[in-house]
């Protein structure tokens, strides 16, 4: 097949999935957690070996377009990824990821804060790992942080935190008139999925490292987290730095979502390669 007809038929497949926008939260408009199921899959039905063409097509044309961004290398893209314990964020890294090129694509996690991190502002650690040109960074966790676990375990006094959705709205639009695309996914869970992930956790000796016991202790504050989501997601969704809630109790329709909103943003850029050299006259000796 053509690249033009591989493209056109991956845009052809990609159209299968409903639209996307449905998923994005509108800077402005009212906005609830409880209006999105966590168990969505419309397009499919549920139906996951359908949707795996889908997916295959959708992972090869973000290889390309990966390829693509570095060549060009006009552009940066940052990839906020947020969600409860077990939501799948490593899971959605390793497997919508998995064909790009290590060198265009890094992962950032952001953990408890190091005392040389609480030495600086919140912003500091976040700033510091954006992408250069051509890049893609995931961020695994985030700046976000700071307005989630800080104010569920008050780690900082409220009228500290309150201050934190400006800042971080401008940060973000710093980036993105600096040539920055960023986009930013919520992986919604519901507390009984989060359940059964737990346990699979600890009744699995591969999985076992994954737990731990501090997440109980979170999972017991699961509604101060979901207020804490819903308002940092209504306050710092803009036109240049969105937000989406992605359905994530079935992974392969989490995975499908998310490459979909990738690549669609990725085509829109409008990546090409760079000029080549006048080569007139040269010859490999
Ligand atoms: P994990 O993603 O499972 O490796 O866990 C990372 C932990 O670091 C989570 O419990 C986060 O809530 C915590 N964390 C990340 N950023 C911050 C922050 N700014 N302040 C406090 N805890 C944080
Ligand atoms: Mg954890």
């Amino acid at each position: 097949m053509t690249v033009g007809g591989l493209r056109a038929k991956v845009r052809a497949i990609g159209d299968d999935i409903e639209n996307t926008e449905r998923y994005r939260v509108v800077p402005g408009a009212s906005f609830s957690l409880l209006d999105y199921d966590p168990n969505g899959t419309k397009t499919f039905d549920g139906n996951k070996k359908e949707s795996q063409e889908v997916f295959d097509r959708l992972n090869q044309r973000l290889e390309d377009l990966q390829e693509l961004l570095y060549a060009d290398g006009r552009h940066k893209v940052l990839i906020v990824l947020q969600g409860m314990d077990t939501a799948g964020k490593d899971g959605a890294i390793r497997h919508i990821f998995d064909r790009t090129n290590p060198q265009g694509v890094k992962v950032a996690s952001f953990k408890r804060p190091t005392p040389l991190e609480l030495a600086h502002d919140y912003l500091w650690r976040a700033h510091a790992q954006m992408p250069g040109s051509g890049e893609i960074v995931i961020f695994n966790r985030s700046h976000y942080e700071d307005v989630l676990v800080v104010r569920v375990d008050a780690l900082v006094p409220e009228e500290r935190w309150r201050k934190r959705y400006h800042h971080i709205v401008e940060l973000e639009r710093l980036l993105a008139d600096e040539g920055t695309t960023i986009l930013k996914f919520f992986l919604h869970i519901s507390k009984d999925e989060q359940k059964e992930r737990l346990e699979a956790r600890l009744a699995d000796k591969e999985k076992l490292w994954k737990f731990d016991k501090g997440d109980l202790a979170v999972r017991a504050k699961w509604d101060a987290y979901q207020a804490a989501y819903e308002e940092a997601l209504a306050r710092t969704s803009t036109s240049f730095a969105p937000w989406y809630v992605i359905p994530a109790n079935k992974k392969w329709y989490r995975n499908l979502v998310i490459s979909k909103i990738i690549v669609e943003r990725l085509e829109a850029l409008g990546l090409k390669h760079p000029e080549p050299q006048d080569l007139a006259g040269v010859t490999v000796v």
